[in-house]
């Protein structure tokens, strides 16, 4: 869909003020630490969607800062909409910064060790061979996650598509990452498990949630 179909989408998006885009930010790099005001650990999540999931994690994870990253704008602004309606029932969400980028792009927004932990949920599967770079645990991605990423960081990633699984075991133990977690179904064994929209929805069809936690490689 595009932005100016969405009802509201150009207010929302100019009123909400821990939203950055690639734009702004190619020119003018930021030091997070100094966006939060704060030296709590920062996690990303990677293509997050309508914000579900960060929304949530943000209401359970206080001193952590959480940054959402999404490529459409059309999309960010459902995450835009959802933070503002939950702020406005008097959740406290301001541990939240958005970025409206192509993730190619993510270790020239980060710098190098900046970030604690980065999750990818129900990443594009870019079934094509010939598509394999863009898949967001291809070993190019993996390169770039590891330089943002501090020592011992990790990336917790989650899909549905066991062919996009078993491709990023691969890809993680080619580029040498420690894998910590593995299963090819999540189910209810893990109480802390923070669910997705995409997630609610396999769910519901009894799709088995595959689910891997890698470290990063030492230098
Ligand atoms: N993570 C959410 C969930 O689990 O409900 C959304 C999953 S959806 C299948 C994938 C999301 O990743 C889409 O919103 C898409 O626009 C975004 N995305 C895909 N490739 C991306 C990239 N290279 N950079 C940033 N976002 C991307």
């Amino acid at each position: 869909m595009r932005l100016r179909n969405v009802p509201g989408a150009r207010e929302d998006l100019a009123d909400f003020e821990r939203e950055f885009d690639w734009d702004s930010l190619k020119d003018k790099p930021v030091k997070w630490g100094d966006v939060f005001g704060n030296t709590d650990p920062i996690m990303i999540e990677i293509g997050m969607g309508k914000g579900g999931f960060l929304t949530r994690l943000a209401m359970c994870s206080k001193g952590t800062n959480l940054i959402g990253i999404e490529k459409f704008s059309s999309v960010l602004i459902r995450a835009v909409q959802k933070i503002e309606q939950l702020e406005n029932a008097g959740e406290d969400l301001s541990n939240i910064r958005l970025i409206r980028m192509d993730a190619e792009n993510i270790d020239k927004v980060f710098g190098e060790k900046e970030i604690d932990r980065i999750y990818l949920n129900f990443s594009d599967p870019w079934p094509k061979d010939r598509h394999a770079k863009r898949r967001l645990t291809s070993r190019q991605f993996l390169g770039r996650y590891q330089r943002i990423l501090k020592d011992g960081g990790d990336i917790i990633f989650k899909t549905d598509n066991k062919d996009l699984f078993d491709f990023s075991l691969e890809e993680a133990k080619a580029s040498g990452w420690e894998l910590l977690h593995i299963t090819y179904d999540l189910g209810d064994s893990d109480p802390s498990n923070i669910m997705t929209e995409y997630e609610e929805r396999f769910r519901s069809i009894n799709k088995p949630i595959c689910r891997m936690i890698i470290k990063k490689p030492s230098d």
